[in-house]
């Protein structure tokens, strides 16, 4: 079947809203991306992308822009408050760590050479199957509507009047991400994970050079832990080997909840949710951003393989949905595991850690939902 003359509207243009973008106009749509900001950008925090975040870049055309300034990462390595390594891994797949303002710049750049148009200062203000209404209350008609607007998905609230239902879990955790200069101490190729407490610190390097990423989290009640600017003597007495770490966090940085997001179904008729519209989670595996992306590139398949939209959205969510419930859900086991197991039980969960980073099933089925789209490409 071919998809010449089909449309989409698309709500937010952040990774899952341009990744799709990129993949819809280059299998033949015409594309129109609606940001209520003022100009694309994201500014601030790395990212990891992991095998499917670096094969979907590839795939989608903007993995030289991208990800090829970012830094590889070859070990990811998890020390508990006892200084001892529960986690020690040499990483057999890929991961690169960048800057969001990279990534999200290769794909709007990926996106408008592929004839995307990207409108900014254009709020949505929801869907219903059919069309995309504006906050203007203009309405939109397209082929395919998606919700790529993020974990607070007006698109998605929308689709409650029309049968959607939707689970928010607040995982009651307080996440701090920033950029900070690196000195010679940062690491340079591994990712490093510091567990104190219901306290959790990890960096990672950015450029290779200059930029390092540091991302904190702790309970939302923890009232030092997320003052900002940061307390950097209450986080300083969690880690003492920290030497240096907190004093360049900058002080603008800021402090999120983090939710995950169920959804009865990832469509509506022809209105589709992707992204954290769709299945926000933990973002403890650092793979909110690469599911997103995997899944833009099997909806646009599915889509063209299909002789209806709505029929192309319920296949690729038979397809794809399994896989990103597992990644969700070790996500949050993740999250709850260091955000709230209690003083007397922290021994224990540094040998839970040991046993999963052991676990040769649970890491063959991680590296097998990973590598599931460099298989099929
Ligand atoms: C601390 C932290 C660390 C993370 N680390 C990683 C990592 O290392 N690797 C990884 O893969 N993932 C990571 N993630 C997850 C990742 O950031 C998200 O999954 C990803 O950004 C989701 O992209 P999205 O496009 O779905 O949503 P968003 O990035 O939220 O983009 C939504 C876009 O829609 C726009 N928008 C919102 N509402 C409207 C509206 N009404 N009208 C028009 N536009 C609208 C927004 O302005 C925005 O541009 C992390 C998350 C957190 C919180």
């Amino acid at each position: 079947m071919t998809s010449q003359a089909r449309h989409a509207e698309i709500a937010g243009a952040g990774i899952a809203g341009l990744g799709l973008a990129c993949q819809l106009a280059e299998a033949g749509w015409t594309v129109r991306v609606h940001e209520r900001a003022s100009e694309v950008r994201e500014s601030g925090a790395g990212i990891a992308l992991g095998q499917n975040g670096v094969d979907a870049m590839r795939t989608i055309g903007a993995f030289d822009r991208g990800i090829l300034g970012g830094s590889k990462v070859r070990y990811w390595n998890i020390v508990d408050q006892w200084g001892r390594v529960v986690q020690e891994e040499h990483l057999s797949t890929e991961l690169y760590s960048i800057p969001r303002s990279s990534l999200l710049r290769a794909l709007h750049e990926r996106a408008l050479a592929l004839g995307v148009d990207v409108v900014t200062r254009s709020p949505v203000h929801g869907a219903r199957p059919g069309c995309l209404v504006l906050a203007d209350g203009r309405e939109l008609p397209g082929d395919l509507i998606v919700g790529a607007d993020g974990t607070r998905s007006q698109v998605r609230d929308s689709l409650l009047n029309h049968g959607l239902r939707v689970r928010r879990i607040d995982l009651k955790v307080a996440g701090l991400r920033a950029c900070m200069p690196a000195v010679p101490s940062d690491p340079s190729d591994a990712m490093l994970e510091w567990l104190s407490g219901q306290r959790r610190v990890g960096l990672i390097p950015l450029d290779g050079k200059d930029l390092v990423a540091i991302y904190m989290f702790c309970p939302p009640q923890d009232r030092p832990g997320r003052r900002v600017p940061l307390d950097v003597a209450s986080w300083r007495a969690s880690y003492p080997q920290l030497e240096g770490v907190f004093e360049r966090v900058p002080p603008d940085s800021s402090w999120g909840e983090v939710w995950e997001t169920h959804c009865s179904s990832w469509s509506v008729g022809n209105v589709a949710l992707i992204g954290d519209a769709a299945f926000s989670m933990a973002p403890n595996l650092g793979q909110g951003g690469c599911t997103a992306l995997q899944a833009a590139i099997s909806m646009t398949k599915s889509l063209q393989a299909a002789a209806a939209v709505e029929e192309g959205l319920k296949r690729w969510e038979a397809q794809e949905r399994p896989h990103v419930d597992y990644v969700q859900r070790w996500s949050g086991r993740y999250s709850r595991l260091c955000s709230k197991t209690p003083g007397p039980f922290l021994r224990g969960r540094s040998r839970v850690f040991g046993t999963w980073g052991r676990s040769k099933r649970l890491n063959d089925r991680f590296a097998g939902v990973e590598a599931r789209l460099l298989a099929s490409a």
